[in-house]
């Protein structure tokens, strides 16, 4: 896997279906650096530090979550810095952690064989909450370039956080403009709710969490077929 550069701030380490990895994604400010999502697992999240290293780039001092999904949050014991999500997301993390605790992994290694498949060795699940809860919006100054969380309605899941980085025109969308997982269905009010927060905001560029990053005119059609 290679780190890939996206635009003047932006770098990602590209998305794995077999293991469900997404895209774990990096903004380069002149005082800190971000990430988008902290990984599937520590050995996810491990693999993405040492892309950055490679390229001297600095770990990031704060990860924001897309959405509260095992397979952008579980490495969150591992990230470098603190983690910043959305009030409904650290809620979701907060009783998977007390399941799990109390419980063992076994509803969650239940959920798909991707989830199997990443924690194939011994790996311990550890799930850890936010150090940072956020609701509505926040914008982060890194030092020459600016990003804005802001929580959305979207057919994936309740708890949505939208990522924008308006110098680079560039939107990180986790997986919200995909079906919901549990329900299999995409609802066609959430998904007009989605298409119009995308239209307003106005980025150029969409990175969704499982695909490569594309023009919005693209995310938006693929957004608004399909639906239930
Ligand atoms: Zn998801």
């Amino acid at each position: 896997m290679e780190l890939k550069r996206l635009s003047e701030h932006i770098w990602y380490m590209p998305f794995e279906t077999e293991r469900d990895r997404p895209n774990l994604c990096y903004v380069k400010g002149n005082n800190f650096s971000l990430a988008i999502d902290a990984g599937h697992s520590a050995a996810h999240t491990g693999e993405f530090y040492t892309l950055l290293k490679n390229e001297n780039l600095p770990l990031p001092a704060v990860t924001v979550l897309t959405h509260w999904h095992w397979d952008h949050t579980f490495g969150m014991h591992a990230v470098n810095g603190l983690c910043l999500a959305n009030e409904k997301t650290n809620k979701y993390l907060l009783e998977w952690k007390e399941k799990i605790e109390k419980n063992g992994p076994d509803e969650f290694f239940a959920i798909h064989e991707s989830i199997r498949r990443e924690y194939g060795g011994d790996a311990k699940v550890i799930v850890k909450p936010a150090d940072m809860i956020f609701t509505g919006e926040i914008i982060l100054d890194l030092g020459g370039v600016k990003v804005k969380a802001i929580e959305a309605e979207a057919p994936h899941t309740d708890d949505s956080t939208l990522i924008y980085v308006e110098d680079d025109k560039t939107i990180f969308l986790g997986d919200a403009t995909c079906e919901d997982f549990f329900a299999g269905i995409k609802r066609a009010d959430l998904c007009e709710k989605l298409a119009d927060t995308i239209k307003k905001i106005g980025p150029e560029i969409c990175v969704e969490g499982h695909w490569t990053p594309v023009d919005t005119q693209d995310t938006l059609h693929d957004l608004m077929n399909g639906q239930d």
